[in-house]
């Protein structure tokens, strides 16, 4: 098997970090409080397992989602929950599905437990048949959803019209839901065979912290509690991400400041004559074109490089060919947006 390779994460500083859509801005004051608060007394209860079952990040995701705690499995990351995913229900046998392009450690995981992988490709218009993904066979099917590297949505009404049609359980990765304007939680709450998985690296901008959960069904969330670590969070992730969690306010902010740049970038792009996919996420798919370089991988490389030299990162996707020819640009703040644009205007102008 092959290893998931991660976005760049530069030494030094004075990188512009682009590349790997982390939250720019530090994370809700609350999530602090809650760490420093569980490291009193000398870190006394540093000394003690914490709950095994990550109750306090648990019980305020089943707060936030209306969503019945029992059912939530939590994890370090979402990246946890996924793995549990494949190690309970893929295998020899009983295959992984995914759309391509989307989020490329599915394979990785379904490798290490044995499983084929079933990729349906997405058409030109970013669209799929739901006839075609309902039965290309696979036991377990990923649906990221915004997708990522495209960072468009697909519409509630058909990811449902999905999930009531294909046979087996279907995983909607919802890492990038915050900057979205709708979700599928409700889905999760309504259907046997729906998991939704949350991160908190994005819009919670807790990269950092690692700290994720699934809210799943009664038997799936069973069988997840079975299969997981008995203890696969920390003490300090478990509170801060349930105070991030609590937190509405800051992440309404937040989410508000981001997708303003986002539009932002998204409108100077667009006057450079660059192609911008529509986003629902914290990034840009963006294809680079000046005079001299019409849309091509080699276009997108040379751009790249150009803004990798000015310390600028962001990421490329050379292996589809629908995102061969783009950049993906995570939103940073607004003075690091001011200094893509400048790099991207002095490229185009070049
Ligand atoms: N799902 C998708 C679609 C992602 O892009 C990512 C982040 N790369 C994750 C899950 C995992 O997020 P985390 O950093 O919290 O592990």
């Amino acid at each position: 098997m092959v290893a998931y390779t991660p976005g760049e994460q530069p030494q030094g500083g004075g990188w512009v970090k682009l590349n790997t859509n982390e939250n720019p801005y530090p994370p809700s004051p609350r999530a602090l409080e809650a760490m420093r608060a569980a490291l009193a007394d000398e870190g006394a209860l540093l000394r003690l397992y914490p709950s095994p079952d990550a109750a306090p990040l648990r019980q305020a995701a089943a707060r936030l989602h209306g969503f019945d705690e029992r059912h939530i499995v939590a994890g370090d990351g979402p990246d946890d929950p996924l793995n549990l995913l494949i190690r309970a229900y893929a295998g020899p046998g009983r295959s992984v599905g995914m759309l391509m392009p989307s989020y490329s450690l599915y394979p990785v995981l379904a490798a290490a437990q044995g499983a084929e992988v079933i990729r349906v490709p997405l058409m030109p218009d970013y669209s799929f048949e739901i006839e075609t993904v309902a039965r290309c066979g696979a036991a377990v099917f990923f649906l990221t959803n915004p997708n990522a590297p495209l960072g468009v949505a697909f519409k509630p009404e058909k990811v449902r019209a999905l999930a009531e049609s294909f046979p087996g359980l279907l995983v909607i990765d919802e890492a990038y839901a915050a900057f979205a304007e709708t979700d599928c939680v409700e889905l999760a709450k309504a259907l046997p065979n729906v998991v939704v998985t949350r991160t908190l690296s994005k819009g919670h901008a807790l990269a950092g912290l690692r700290a994720g959960y699934a809210l799943c069904p009664p038997e799936v969330a069973e069988v997840l509690h079975r299969v997981r670590d008995s203890y696969n969070l920390d003490r300090l992730a478990q509170v801060a991400a349930a105070a991030a969690l609590e937190d509405r306010e800051w992440l309404a902010v937040t989410v508000s400041k981001i997708c303003a740049s986002r539009t932002m970038l998204s409108e100077e792009l667009v006057r450079l004559g660059w192609k911008v996919n529509p986003s629902a996420t914290n990034f840009l798919l963006a294809t680079p074109v000046s005079a001299q370089c019409p849309a091509s991988a080699a276009t997108a490389a040379h751009a790249f490089d150009f803004l990798r030299q000015r310390k600028i990162l962001v990421r490329l996707f050379p292996h589809h060919p629908l995102t061969a020819n783009a950049l993906r640009i995570s939103i940073g703040t607004e003075v690091e947006m001011a200094q893509f644009v400048a790099a991207a205007k002095a490229w185009t102008k070049g």
